[in-house]
């Protein structure tokens, strides 16, 4: 029997707002343990949430990023659960009413392109957190750090659309991607700022009803979503296949292990309680809101890619990697705009360039050469004064230290030679040094051609127009 695999998505991204959901805390990552809280967010009796806009305008943002259709009426509900985490013994969070609903994105896997469907998207608050074992003296005490509690999240839901672990890595990429351009979540999966829950569930090939899922809880690597996965449909498959039935529960990937292992069971599952949050109004979302976040919505990920492509007229696989950072696509675009090769440049971005700046673990914020630096670069390779050769070690030296391409090209004298009476003297020395080869090459060895260019390289200290020299070696010699 062969079966299919049913892939859901649950993803929660912070927001990068100032300050809290409901009050006026900071939301900066690793200060003190509890020095960003007050009595709102820690659950003081009598206080009162008050909505922080800018969350709001970036929800807007990425729902109208993934196509959604948003509510004009929108309701915060109290989900209650008991966990030390949450002082307020709630979370405020949307429910039966959410912010937005029933969008799609488009993914590329393996070539091909899925539409993947968005289910709806939410803003909540988040928890505090935990430190295990961490307690002054006793060994295994936990601590409580509630700095977290009340920062701003959203969960974006997607419809049981994926079908393979490549595919849900694909999903969960392409939502950190337009996170990221946004500029409305930092996408760092190792903080916490972004993570995900998968559902899971198989079915027999050509079935239309979905299988019992499981609920996988908070990956936060790409890596651990796909192996989770993979495993899952291992297990699930095996199970069935010796007869038993998947039981609807929830179950955690043990990546030392590369195990998951179950937490709760459907029976066991919290029930929330729901119910509208009393200290809040419905959020009603005008026409002049969505407006106000689609026109600062900056140009997203794959319409950038497509345009790449068509303007400047590069392979997809470059406008892929070009555009995978926006600021990184801001870079190539600038540099194209000085030097009008687009394909050489995208070759010296995505070559030279990444390579250096991933060496030096720095972002294209800091990279010491800037547009303007790559492209007086490439003017000196494209007159002829430097070889493409003397090019890379120079564009290493500006990377490393700075500075300009010609005041490195005159210090080092790397200039080439392209005078041809120079060249011709090189031409002539190499040929009276080797009569031997000259002796072959007249016979009709002419792939000796590439020895003669060698010599006078070496002898010029690599400085030498290999072209013109080639030019130069066959005049002589025929
Ligand atoms: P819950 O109420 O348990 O959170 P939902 O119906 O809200 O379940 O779905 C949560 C996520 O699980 C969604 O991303 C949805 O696409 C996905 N999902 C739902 N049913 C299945 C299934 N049978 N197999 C895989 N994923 C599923
Ligand atoms: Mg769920
Ligand atoms: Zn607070």
């Amino acid at each position: 029997m062969k079966y299919e695999t049913v892939i859901g998505l649950e993803v929660h991204a912070q927001l990068l707002t100032d300050s809290k959901l409901f009050c006026g805390c900071r939301t900066r990552f690793g200060a003190g343990p509890n020095t960003q809280v007050c009595p709102v967010c820690l659950g003081m009796p009598g206080v009162l949430p008050v909505l922080n806009a800018k969350a709001m305008d970036y929800a807007l943002k990425m729902a109208l990023a993934v196509n959604c259709a948003v509510n004009k009426k929108s309701v915060f509900a109290r989900k209650n659960y008991f966990y030390p985490d949450l002082p307020k013994g709630y979370q405020i969070s949307q429910y039966s009413e959410p912010l937005a609903e029933k969008g799609f994105i488009d993914i590329e896997n393996l070539g091909s392109a899925r539409r993947i469907g968005i289910t709806r998207i939410h803003m909540e608050e988040d928890a505090g957190k935990l430190l295990h074992g961490e307690g002054p003296d006793e060994e295994g005490a936990s601590l409580v750090d509630l700095n977290r509690t009340g920062v701003p999240l959203i969960e974006i839901v997607s419809e049981p659309d994926i079908r393979t672990p490549d595919e849900a890595v694909s999903y969960l990429k392409a939502i950190r991607d337009i996170l990221v351009y946004l500029e409305i979540c930092d996408g760092n999966m190792q903080e916490g700022s972004l993570r995900c829950d998968a559902n899971v569930s198989i079915r027999p090939a050509g079935e239309k009803k979905l299988g019992t899922k499981i609920e996988l809880k908070n990956m936060n690597s790409f890596k651990f979503l796909k192996d989770a996965v993979v495993y899952e449909i291992d297990r699930q498959t095996e199970a069935v296949e010796s007869g038993e039935r998947v039981i609807q529960e929830t179950r955690l990937f043990d990546p030392s292990a590369g195990v998951t292992r179950s937490m709760r069971t459907k029976e066991e599952a919290h029930d929330y309680r729901y119910f509208p949050e009393p200290d809040l109004l419905p959020l009603i979302v005008g026409e002049d809101d969505i407006e106000k976040a689609r026109s600062s919505m900056p140009e997203l990920p794959a319409g950038k890619k497509a345009r790449f492509i068509k303007e400047y007229s590069i392979p997809a696989y470059d406008a892929g990697v070009l555009t995978a950072h926006r600021r990184l696509a801001d870079f190539y675009e600038s540099s194209v705009r000085l030097f009008g090769e687009p394909k050489t440049v995208s070759n010296w971005v995505m070559g030279e360039l990444l390579r250096l700046l991933n060496e030096h673990s720095k972002d294209i914020t800091d990279s010491p050469v800037t547009p303007e630096k790559l492209a007086a670069l490439l003017k000196l390779v494209k007159n002829g004064d430097i070889s493409g050769k003397a090019a890379k070690e120079v564009f290493e030296e500006m990377f490393t230290t700075g500075r300009d391409a010609a005041s490195i090209v005159n210090e080092k004298g790397m200039t080439q030679i392209s005078d041809e009476g120079e060249l011709a003297r090189a031409v002539d020395e190499a040929i009276g040094r080797n009569p031997d080869s000259v002796e072959k090459y007249r016979a009709g060895k002419t792939k000796l051609l590439g020895f003669f260019v060698g010599e006078v390289l070496k002898a010029t200290k690599g400085r030498a127009n290999p072209g013109l020299v080639a030019e130069l070696v066959k005049k002589k010699l025929s």
